[in-house]
């Protein structure tokens, strides 16, 4: 049995998904990986009406364990990036609006804005593949490459991915972030981007941004 705190805790992080203003009706869903299986929303339940005995637990290969409702439609997304990411510990996938603008003109985001270097050295662009099935998730594996904090995906939306489910929301709302601002900046006139080896700096900085310093030995 999956222990009560982690459903509680990804419960949360679904309903903040749905504050956050990143998701519309049923879209979108979240999972963390547990030492029983992996935790993942149900298919169809608004992010923020899902609570903790709404949540599923699969296995690796997507068998059901736990739970009576059905597993989120991209349950085999998440467990593609699971098993080829082992530092994965927890994946948000959202419609956000700017995002998913910039995904369905089929674009990625360029280092214009500094806060892209939370993602990578630019957000990539997964190419597009029908929601659910294992293209997509072959398309999302191959563009995150395990260098990518997040994706776009081509038409759709975006996933991102954490050592937690928490620091893959806050990857989520980084990317709308930068992905609105990118937009209204895109208005004014073209950007340049960030120097490359400005973006390797802030790559290399938000590695350990709002960490605490580990304890001297
Ligand atoms: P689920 O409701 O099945 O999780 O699907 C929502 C979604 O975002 C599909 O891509
Ligand atoms: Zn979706």
């Amino acid at each position: 049995m999956v222990d009560e705190h982690a459903r509680r805790r990804l419960a949360a992080v679904s309903r903040r998904l749905a504050a956050e203003g990143l998701v519309s009706g049923a879209g979108g869903n979240v999972s963390l990986r547990t030492p029983q299986g992996i935790l993942i929303t149900p298919s169809g339940l608004p992010c923020a009406e899902t609570g903790p005995d709404d949540l599923v637990l699969v296995d690796l290969e997507g068998r059901v364990l736990e739970g009576t409702r059905k597993p989120s439609s991209e349950t085999p997304m998440h467990l593609a990036v699971y098993r080829h990411h082992p530092q994965v510990g927890g994946i948000v996938h959202t419609h956000s609006l700017y995002a998913s603008a910039f995904a369905t003109a089929g674009r990625e985001i360029p280092p214009y804005h500094y806060m892209v270097a939370a993602v990578g050295d630019r957000v990539p662009l997964a190419p597009y593949a029908t929601f659910g099935t294992d293209a997509l998730a072959e398309s999302v594996v191959r563009t995150l490459g395990g260098r990518y904090g997040a994706a776009l995906l081509e038409r759709h939306g975006v996933l991102a991915v954490g050592a937690t489910p928490e620091e893959a929301l806050d990857r989520a709302v980084a990317v709308e972030h930068v992905a609105h601002v990118t937009y209204l900046a895109l208005q004014l006139g073209y950007p340049e981007p960030l120097p490359p080896d400005e973006v390797q700096r802030l790559v290399e900085r938000f590695k350990t941004y709002g960490k605490a310093e580990p304890p001297e030995a």
